[in-house]
Order: C-alpha cells, then sequence, then structure tokens
C-alpha cells in the first residue's frame, strides 16, 4: 500500500521504517527539514534500538522522507497523523492534529479517489469524530464516509523498545467509522498475522490508549506510595514486601508446565523516584482533565499524579538524611533519561531532581549513557557537568544518585567501591543491592 505518515517523531518514524519494512511504500512528511534531510541520509533523529538499521534498509526504496505534504498526500491511499499532542497545563494541545487536518483536507478537495485519513496520535476520546473529522470535511469541501474516511490506530510502543513492539505488538486497535476505512486499515496491518486486532469506533479506540495508559500510571502510583509508607514505618523494605506480592497468582501465573510465569505488569510495580516519559505523565492528566471537562472527576487518576509528582522529593530526604544542607555538596546523578535505552528526557524525574538539587545549590555532575546531548538543552555546563564516563561521574563526589535503571549501572558497586566508597549512594530505582555499599539509601527502605 502506499501510505503516507505525517509527523517523524517517536512514533511517525518508527511506524515509517517498520511498515516500510514490512513492504509497504511509505512517504513520512515532517515540518522539520533536518530530521528529513537526516532520514532520507538513513541517519535516525532519535536513539532507538534497531531503528537506524531498518531505516538504512529501506530509505530510497520502500521509504523516503519529505517536507511536501501535499506531495505525500496526493501519492498514498491513507494517510496516518502521528504528530505531538502535548499537555498545556489545562488540557490537551491539539494544535499540531488540527493544523494537520486542515492542511489534509485542503489536499483531498482535488484529489480524485477514496482517500483515508487516521489519527495514531494520543487524543482524548471523540477528537478523531469532534474534531478531526469536521476539519478535514471543511478544508476539503467534501463528506467524510464516501469519498474520504476517517479512523483512529492508537500506538502501543514503548520508547526504548519501540521497533520490537511494533513489529511484534501484543494487539492492533483499529478504528473507523466506514468500512471502507477499516478494510484499508486491514490491508495496513495484514502482515501482522498472529496479533489479536480489536476492530472497533474511533471513539473506543481513543479511550483504549488511555485507559491503558492510566493503568500503567497508577500501578507504579500505587507501589511508590506502599513505599513511602515503609519507609516511614522502618523495618520494612519494598522490595520484599513486592516480591511477597509478586508471587500472587495474579502476577505469576503458573504455565501448563508448572513453571511460575512474571507478568510484565510487575515492572509497573516496584517503586522507584517516579514515572516520566512523552506519555504517562500527560496521558493521564489529558485524560483527567477531560473527565473534567465532561462533569466526571477522577480523584483516583488525580491521586496517581500527584503522588507521582512528590516522588522525586524522595531522593532529596534521602540525602538530607546524612547532611544537613547541600550547598556545595558535590553530587553525581546517574540516568538523565526517563527510563533506560531511549535518550527521551521528556519528564524525566531526572529534571525535578536536577532543579531542586541546583536551588539547594548543590554541586552537579551527570552522566547517562544515550541522554546527555538532550540534557545539555536544558542545563547549561555551568549548572550541570555532563560526564562520557561512569566513572569520571562518580569520581570526587560526595553522593551519587541512581535516576534510571540503565543495565550499564549494574557495574557502579564494583566501580564505587574502587574509586569513591564512602560515597553516600541513593537508589532511586531500587536496582542495586543495599550490602554492596558502604552508605546506601533507596526508596522504600
Ligand atoms: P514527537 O513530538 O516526537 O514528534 C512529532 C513530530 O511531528 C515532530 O517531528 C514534528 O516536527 C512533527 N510535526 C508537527 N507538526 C507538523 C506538521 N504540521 N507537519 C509535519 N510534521 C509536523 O511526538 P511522538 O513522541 O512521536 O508522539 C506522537 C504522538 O504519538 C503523540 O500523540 C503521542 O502521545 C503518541 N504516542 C507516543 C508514544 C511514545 O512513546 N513517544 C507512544 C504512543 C503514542
Amino acid at each position: 500500500m502506499k501510505v503516507s505518515i505525517i509527523g517523524t517523531g517517536y512514533v511517525g518514524l518508527v511506524t515509517g521504517a517498520c511498515l516500510a519494512e514490512k513492504g509497504h511504500q511509505i512517504l513520512c512528511v515532517d515540518k522539520d527539514p533536518t530530521k528529513v534531510g537526516k532520514i532520507n541520509q538513513g541517519i535516525s533523529p532519535i536513539f532507538e534500538e534497531g531503528l537506524e538499521e531498518i531505516l538504512k534498509k529501506n530509505i530510497g526504496k520502500t521509504l523516503a522522507a519529505t517536507t511536501d505534504l501535499r506531495q505525500a498526500i496526493l501519492e498514498s491511499e491513507i494517510t496516518l497523523i502521528a504528530v505531538g499532542t502535548p499537555f498545556d497545563g489545562a488540557q490537551i494541545d491539539l494544535t499540531q492534529v488540527k493544523e494537520v487536518s486542515a492542511q489534509i483536507g485542503s489536499v483531498l478537495k482535488g484529489k480524485a479517489g477514496y482517500h483515508a485519513v487516521v489519527v495514531k496520535s494520543t487524543v482524548v476520546p471523540g477528537t478523531t469524530d469532534e474534531v478531526v473529522l469536521p476539519i478535514l470535511e471543511e478544508a476539503s469541501r467534501k463528506k467524510a464516509g464516501s469519498v474520504f474516511g476517517v479512523g483512529m490506530n492508537p500506538e502501543f510502543l514503548t520508547e526504548g523498545q519501540a521497533v520490537a513492539d511494533f513489529m511484534n505488538p501484543d494487539r492492533i486497535v483499529l478504528g473507523a467509522n466506514d468500512e471502507k476505512c477499516m478494510l484499508l486499515l486491514e490491508q495496513l496491518y495484514q502482515a501482522f498475522d498472529g496479533t489479536p486486532k480489536m476492530k472497533t469506533n474511533s471513539k473506543t479506540a481513543e479511550m483504549i490508549k488511555y485507559a491503558s495508559n492510566a493503568m500503567l500510571a497508577t500501578q507504579i502510583s500505587f507501589a511508590n506510595e506502599i513505599g513511602n509508607l515503609c519507609s516511614a514505618l522502618g523495618g520494612v523494605d519494598i522490595v520484599d514486601v513486592m516480591k511477597g506480592v509478586h508471587l500472587s497468582n495474579y502476577l505469576r501465573p503458573t504455565a501448563s508446565d508448572g513453571c511460575r510465569i512474571q507478568a510484565p505488569i510487575s515492572s509497573f510495580l516496584e517503586a522507584g523516584c517516579g514515572f516520566g516519559g512523552s506519555c504517562l505523565p500527560k496521558d493521564v492528566k489529558a485524560l483527567i482533565a477531560h473527565g473534567e471537562k465532561v462533569g466526571s472527576p477522577m480523584p483516583l487518576l488525580s491521586a496517581v499524579v500527584e503522588t507521582n509528582l512528590r516522588q522525586p522529593r524522595e531522593v532529596i530526604r534521602l540525602l538530607k538524611k546524612h547532611m544537613t544542607t547541600l550547598k556545595d555538596v558535590h553530587i553525581a546523578i546517574l540516568g538523565l533519561s526517563f527510563k533506560p535505552d531511549t535518550d527521551d528526557i521528556r519528564e524525566s524525574p531526572a529534571i525535578p531532581i536536577v532543579k531542586e538539587l541546583l536551588s539547594q545549590k548543590a554541586i552537579l555532575k551527570a552522566h547517562d549513557p544515550v541522554a546527555n546531548h538532550e540534557v545539555r538543552k536544558l542545563f547549561p555546563s555551568h549548572q550541570l557537568t555532563l560526564c562520557e564516563t561512569l566513572e569520571e561521574a562518580i569520581t570526587s563526589v560526595d553522593a551519587v544518585v541512581l535516576v534510571t535503571r540503565w543495565g550499564q549501572f549494574e557495574e557502579v558497586p564494583e566501580l564505587l567501591a574502587r574509586v569513591n566508597p564512602q560515597a553516600i549512594f541513593v537508589d532511586g530505582r531500587r536496582m542495586l543491592e543495599k550490602h554492596r555499599f558502604v552508605h546506601y539509601e533507596g526508596i522504600g527502605l
């Protein structure tokens, strides 16, 4: 199929590269010419395992990038909208979605033949039918349903494993309001034959995405709240508590061969310094705001957000157990991305932690295996020294704070024992064992 994808961020680019790999003809559109130039050279503008490999393999063959949205719409039969939908502090900001919808509509005005427009961005329930569809109709002067179709196909990929997730999805949710659009969506995902496909309307597809993310966020804040209670009580460690909780059949079911299988949801039930990223925080806040707007407040989810906002402060509290002031204290931050295997720092708990430590006049160094360049955009070098190596970061500091669960940090206990054994180690992810450090503090301990 000939497919155009508008927006070449994490979702648009991964979708484009993976669908090209599956044999479709893909035209990726972005308004940022630098991104487009890089993609056309086979260079990924973002760090994502395996992405550059499939970009290089398919670029110039089944995959191309352009800034020319008009040409891309004219040359394709289906368009996926994958632009950003940030939270503006009060509600979901649909500026990019609206802008792109108007642009697509004006091209459809002069295009013969059926064209499907499918929203892949995460948008609050009702957006595709009540915002995107009317804009398309107005700009194209055509009626949806016969000459063009409108649909919704949420994306569930996880940053850091986005290519693997897209290639082996757990589900594919297809929302469409007319048969032709649904048919095109089914063709688009034909190669994913072993994956459960749920066909529904656009509003349900939108809600499935939000309900999924809100459920994950709730697990994390739940574990953090229990962890904080453990800290307050003393003599009880969240790691042991969760070990016991995870032994339940709900989280570790028994397979037919008698083996216990760990449900992946378990990884969301660990205490830490909070969730971040471009999705969970903004999606939960957008859903709460949408609930308010339609007269259905969501107190549970509001508490999930509140707990998460407080969580980075736990790290500061743990540091302060060892020193009355953080002024002029040398501290190393390990991990800046919101999770391992990505350079995405959007809403990373590292950001409020760095800001708070700076406001208390600590002297900071940091190391992240891939996200240093992103952090430099937020903090100038006189505020935060970025270290190329782990060893450089943890040498000559009073304390080390682990924020991101990068696999590379497994070597911290040995390295710290060698170069700086007396440093206070604060484990913001409960990743490393207490007995391997001279001075250890951990969330929920
Ligand atoms: P992003 O901000 O990384 O990328 C958006 C891209 O759209 C940018 O490259 C931007 O230049 C481009 N763009 C904006 N306006 C444009 C226009 N008028 N014409 C052409 N290009 C334009 O966003 P993202 O992280 O890829 O997320 C996209 C959507 O997918 C969001 O709604 C997000 O919530 C959702 N989502 C994200 C993830 C994730 O892990 N990042 C996962 C699932 C769903």
